[in-house]
């Protein structure tokens, strides 16, 4: 009797949240005291054990394990290796580091002290800094190294985690994140130092560890080096070959899958297939075409795993193209040569489709969510190795599905498309230039010099999101709960005018999300109810999903600009989110290249713009947040991106009079390297983060004698601290060391939503002293 060989599945890894959000639930009540370390660590526990069941059942034959994290698994990677920052206060040998320790890494500590005098600094810490994993919206602790940084194998969850999958009777593949992306996602605690000149000492503790993970019993590691499709210098290329000569010798039987995603390999290809590895995972949703060279240049006894489903969007996969692709190229390799696998971890994407009781049937049946995306990997490696005939029924399932879809009114607007097609140049230009236009706008808005403002939300209280909460469910009519907002908007407006605030904001009590309040009114979206995904440790979202063409049917914000504007003579900005980052926070249609979606959402803004100029407003601002957050991870692509997300800000902003004031703004201050897109988008104000910056960043603005208008937050809202206005009058200061007065506004970094007002109304009152004090010295 012979057994039929199937070509392996993998998933490369799977979502930690649970289907319930039970991680979540079990994170929170650990940290409010609630519950016990046990009790996270059962329901920890329970969500592995479901998850490797789960694969198991699904027909998933090569399962992961140490995908799951109760945080982060950058954060458990530093942790591995002992790196934990001084002021932690560990101790090495301390093993395993407490879990407090852990949570105090990742979330900060507020200390013990009971009374606020003395609260405070001695017990707090920090927390590590956060930021984004590659280009996704997936954020990391970002580890701190010293420049005699020690390590030390100081946790061992990925072997203990594959000895309890193996309990269970299932024998993982362990995930771990590779050396070299772990030192190039580090900084350096020390100035000038790069954290890659570690690796020696790092590979020590790799080293241990593969040992142990074979003595284990493992046969085959996944380790995660997504550094391969950036931009590497010669000398980090040749780190991968120093470490992966060191790694394949530490333990020579453990078999090493070497994981890419995120892009293609382009021109690290080379140092890769150099590797002493066992395989190699290559991500073909971001770059099908890499295939065939991959399959060309191989050598023979690699195993390619082929990353054909898309790991980080939510539509259901094309299976016959994919077969149509990768079958005449794997047709004459042995069966064991090949492995399929989503394009990388499903992490990034929701649990499982069948929660969503509520959704369109058409749409439904459009999409895959984790659990789905495992079943398109069995029906694919089941037409791999038995032949199409074998999935017959499935596959044509899914080419009714995409026939439906391409063909579905519900995804199709001929009207969307009328007026992509009407779009010209003329329409991304304002009138005038900046040096003109400015003199029609000074004219009308008679603002003081260094003029005041915020940046559009003000404090998110528990009332206010009670208030949303009970009108969503029905407990609160419209009614009720639109004189509620009203009463905020009018003492918002009058406490900003009382403080003496040049330009007013309606204070944005009616939104939940800068994202998802657009989205909701515009047609092309829709919203799930259970489809979260992690955005970083405890906090999860839940993206809107695009799936057709965007229009708006209605004006989203005019009715409440004008109550506000009717309160006041001052003028109260319209505020609005900007089409690229609308774009860049939910989930895209994969049936059209991402620049046409956004110009779609664009045009949907730009009536918006022109509504609220026709209602009176004189000052509109567009917030591109997340401009810069999808920017490609290789330099050579930055420019087409950049090009269409700057021209679908101007096709959203400039259709505007000349004495209408556009502003927009932005949360990040890493300007340098994209300095000319930021000129570009031609807004007449634009604020952005400074504050922590000490002003450098206005040096990028410099060369470019820019003559627009420029308001760098002088207020750190990331911090309850409360600064004076001595403080914020210095970094006004050094502001004008590099601007000219005239260009200059006076406001915080960002949004007020996340702040209580009794830390806002100080801060604010002490940033309006601060701008008179400064004009009365002129
Ligand atoms: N206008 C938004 C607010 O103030 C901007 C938020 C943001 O930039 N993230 O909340
Ligand atoms: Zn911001």
């Amino acid at each position: 009797m012979s057994i039929l060989q199937k070509v392996p599945v993998a998933t490369l890894g799977m979502p930690r949240i649970g289907r319930r959000r039970e991680l979540k639930r079990a994170l929170e009540s650990y940290w409010s005291q609630k519950s016990a370390a046990d009790d996270l660590f059962e329901t920890a526990r329970a969500l592995r054990e479901a998850n490797w069941i789960e694969q198991c059942d699904r027909g998933v034959t090569i399962i992961p394990s140490n995908d799951f994290s109760l945080y982060d698994h950058v954060l458990d990677t530093a942790v591995m290796v002992g790196a934990v920052p001084e002021h932690y206060g560990w101790s090495e040998g301390d093993v395993p580091i407490p879990l407090d320790t852990y949570f105090a890494m990742a979330r900060g500590h507020q200390g013990e002290a009971a009374d606020s005098a003395t609260a405070g600094v001695d017990h707090a810490v920090r927390a590590m800094e956060m930021t984004k994993w590659f280009d996704t919206n997936y954020h990391y602790i970002v580890p701190e190294l010293a420049d005699d940084q020690a390590f030390a194998l100081s946790s061992a969850k990925p072997v203990d985690h594959f000895l309890e999958a193996r309990a269970l009777g299932i024998r993982t593949r362990p995930v771990i994140l590779g050396p070299i992306t772990f030192l190039k996602l580090s900084k350096s605690s020390a100035r000038g130092f790069n954290p890659i000149a570690l690796l020696p000492k790092l590979l020590s503790v790799y080293e241990k560890l593969l040992r142990r993970l074979k003595l284990a019993g493992a046969d085959w590691v996944q380790i995660d080096e997504p550094a391969l499709v950036v931009d590497l210098l010669p000398n980090e290329q040749a780190a991968f070959e120093f470490a992966y000569d060191r790694l394949s010798k530490a333990a020579p039987d453990l078999k090493i899958m070497l994981a890419t995603y995120f892009g293609a390999l382009g021109d690290n290809l080379g140092t890769a297939l150099s590797l002493p590895i066992a395989g190699l995972h290559i991500d073909l949703a971001c770059a099908p075409e890499q295939l065939e060279l991959v399959d060309r240049l191989a050598p023979k006894g690699l195993v390619l795993s082929l990353g054909v489903i898309d790991g980080r969007n939510v539509w259901r996969a094309n299976l016959s193209a994919i077969l149509g692709r990768v079958k005449p190229i794997v047709a004459d390799w042995p069966l064991d040569r090949v492995e399929v696998a989503p394009s990388c971890s499903l992490l990034h994407v929701p649990v499982d489709l069948e929660l969503e009781t509520a959704l369109d049937q058409d749409i439904k049946s459009w999409l895959a969510f984790a659990t789905q995306k495992m079943e398109e990997l069995t029906v694919l490696a089941s037409a791999l190795s038995e032949g199409r005939d074998m999935v017959a029924a499935e596959l044509r399932s899914v080419d009714d599905a995409a026939v439906a879809r391409a063909t579905s009114p519900k995804v199709h607007d001929p009207l969307v498309e009328r007026k992509l097609a009407g779009i010209a140049d003329c329409m991304k230009q304002r009138k005038s230039a900046f040096a003109e236009r400015t003199r029609f706008q000074i004219e009308k808005l008679r603002l003081p010099p260094f003029p005041t403002t915020t940046i559009g939300s003000f404090p998110q209280t528990q009332e206010v999101r009670d208030a949303r909460a009970a009108h969503a469910k029905g407990r609160l009519s419209y009614l009720a709960y639109e004189l509620f907002l009203r009463k905020e908007i009018e003492e918002a407006i009058g406490w900003q005018e009382e403080i003496g605030l040049d330009v007013l904001v309606h204070g944005e009590f009616e939104r939940n999300d800068m994202v998802q309040y657009f989205a909701e009114q515009l047609s092309g979206f829709v919203f799930t109810q259970h489809a979260w995904v992690q955005s970083y440790g405890s906090r999860y979202v839940r993206p809107p999903i695009i799936f057709g063409d965007v229009s708006r049917p209605n004006p989203m914000t005019v009715k409440w600009w004008e109550f506000a504007q009717s309160l006041t003579k001052r003028p109260v900005k319209g505020m609005l989110t900007g089409p690229v980052t609308i774009l860049n926070w939910s989930f895209v249609r994969d049936d059209l290249p991402r620049s046409v979606v956004c110009r779609q959402i664009a045009l949907a803004i730009r009536e918006e713009v022109l509504d609220l100029e026709k209602a009176g407003a004189q000052i509109i601002q567009i917030d591109e947040a997340a401009l810069r957050e999808r920017l490609p991870l290789r330099k050579s692509n930055w420019e087409s991106y950049l090009d269409w997300a700057v021209q679908c800000f101007r096709l959203a902003s400039t259709a505007v009079d000349d004495a209408t004031q556009i502003h927009t703004h932005m949360c990040y201050s890493e300007f340098n390297e994209i300095i000319n897109a930021i000129v570009d988008m031609d807004a007449d104000v634009i604020s952005i983060e400074a504050s922590r910056s000490q002003m450098e960043l206005l040096d990028a603005f410099q060369g470019f004698d820019y003559p627009n208008e420029i308001g760098p937050g002088i207020y750190d809202v990331h911090s309850p601290r409360v600064p004076g206005s001595d403080e914020m009058a210095s970094l006004l200061s050094l502001a004008r060391e590099r601007l000219s007065d005239h260009q200059i506004w006076v406001n915080p970094d960002c949004g007020l939503k996340t702040r209580q007002w009794e830390e806002v109304r100080p801060a604010l009152i002490n940033m309006v002293e601060a701008a008179r004090n400064l004009r009365s010295l002129r």
